[in-house]
């Protein structure tokens, strides 16, 4: 879960509007040139003609299969796919038979779409399941956004998309042999204040940024959990909500960054954290100029991204939680609707695939490929205390 001792973040869902309203605003640019849509090019009349059978139905929803079924799954991705449009529940998969009768019941699935982690790949023959979402510890993304492609479904897996990039590069190449689509939990990227802040930064609206202050962080909990095992959750807090801290960087300024230093702070709980870091901060220089420096934790909260500008400055607060998000610039507040992440995300999501559109190159695998290879660069830094050049 993000973030299992925010209860603030859980009473925000009661408060969440519907998450179709965010879908009407425009697209803004991130990495200006990323939002093309080739409509001409090879891949997207691949990509039409495999998705046929989902065209020409309206009012179609995709059925989505859950794959694990812990905090994300059933506090806010279940949920929202009550309020989807494009989108429903269709599928379950888990290694828990008690879970798997609960939800049946619950969400009125059908026990022909209920499956564990051994039977998973029969998936392959169930018309209901178009889309696979996988939601378990990030150490299992890639073998089982592997095996849904293989099973003939386009999938949407969770962030970190993976610890390594040669897994990425791998779940990319598994899709593309399957002519199925993968998108990346990157719910933010349909968030109208996180959409807001890309065009203030990526339009210069306030001018050249300078400076970035970007960090998210949480009390972690349990100290069992897998998210403190480095062979399941691939480091600490910067692998689970640093890659926030580290997004919010690249999409402000559009750009990619050139070089990067990064610290381990001292370990308060070497023994809770005998495994990963508890706290940590990075710095990246950007080839406009712009500069930032972020903190990601499991000791203390933060959750904030601030850009500091030619003419003035912008800043979400909170800016990576399930919301509301609050932003303010320095010419007032920033006023958007509210939405709900996960349902403006996922309806996104299968709003294309059932047009059979090309995933716009920012939500998919290709930028969670991406920052893996950021996420992997910080700890290199850290660990070397050298500054890494990123320059390709
Ligand atoms: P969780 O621990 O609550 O759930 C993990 C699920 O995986 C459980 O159902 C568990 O039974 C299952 N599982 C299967 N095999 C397992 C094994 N060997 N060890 C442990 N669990 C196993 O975790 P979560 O909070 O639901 O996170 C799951 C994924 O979702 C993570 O990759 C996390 O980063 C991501 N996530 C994303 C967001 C977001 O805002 N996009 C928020 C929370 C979590």
């Amino acid at each position: 879960m993000k973030n299992q001792d925010a209860n603030s973040r859980r009473t925000f869902l009661r408060n969440l509007g519907a998450g179709a309203s965010a879908l009407s605003l425009p697209l803004l640019g991130y990495g200006n040139n990323q939002f093309a849509q080739n409509e001409s090019s090879g891949l997207y009349s691949l990509l039409k003609n495999a998705d046929n059978e989902s065209l020409g139905q309206p009012g179609r929803k995709l059925g989505i299969a859950l794959v694990g079924l812990g905090y994300y799954s059933a506090n806010l991705l279940a949920p929202a796919l009550q309020e989807t449009k494009n989108c429903r529940l269709a599928g379950i998969v888990t290694g828990t038979p008690s879970k798997a009768t609960e939800w049946m019941q619950k969400y009125n699935i059908p026990k022909a779409n209920v499956y564990d982690y051994k039977n998973f790949d029969r998936i392959a023959d169930n018309k209901d399941i178009d889309v696979v979402y996988v939601v378990l510890p990030n150490s299992m993304h890639a073998e089982y956004v592997i095996r849904a492609a293989q099973a003939g479904k386009h999938v949407i897996c969770e962030k970190p998309m993976a610890i390594y990039p040669k897994e990425c590069q791998a779940m990319i190449d598994a899709c593309k042999k399957a002519n199925k689509q993968l998108a990346i939990g990157y719910r933010l990227h349909y968030e109208p204040f996180t959409k807001e802040i890309m065009r203030l930064g990526q339009e210069k609206v306030f001018g050249a940024v300078k400076f970035i202050e970007s960090s998210d962080g949480f009390r972690s909990g349990d100290p069992t959990q897998w998210r403190l095992k480095k062979s399941m959750a691939g480091g600490g807090p910067l692998m689970d909500v640093g890659i926030y801290a580290v997004q919010g960087t690249r999409y402000v300024t559009g750009e990619e960054p050139i070089s990067v230093t990064a610290q381990f702070a001292p370990k308060t709980d070497p023994v809770k954290f005998k495994d990963v870091e508890e706290t940590m901060f990075w710095q990246f220089e950007f080839p406009g100029g712009a500069v930032s420096n972020s903190t990601t934790s499991y000791a203390s909260g933060v959750e904030r991204l601030y850009a500091s500008c030619e003419k003035g400055w912008f800043e979400l607060s909170p800016a990576f939680g399930y919301g509301p998000l609050k932003g303010r610039t320095s010419k007032g507040p920033i006023e958007m609707p509210v939405v709900n992440h996960q349902a403006a995300h996922m309806d996104g999501v299968c709003k294309d695939l059932l047009d059979g559109k090309q995933l716009p190159d920012h939500v998919t695998g290709a930028e969670g490929l991406r920052d893996t290879k950021l996420l992997q660069a910080i700890y290199q830094a850290a660990e070397t205390g050298r500054k890494i050049n990123l320059k390709a």
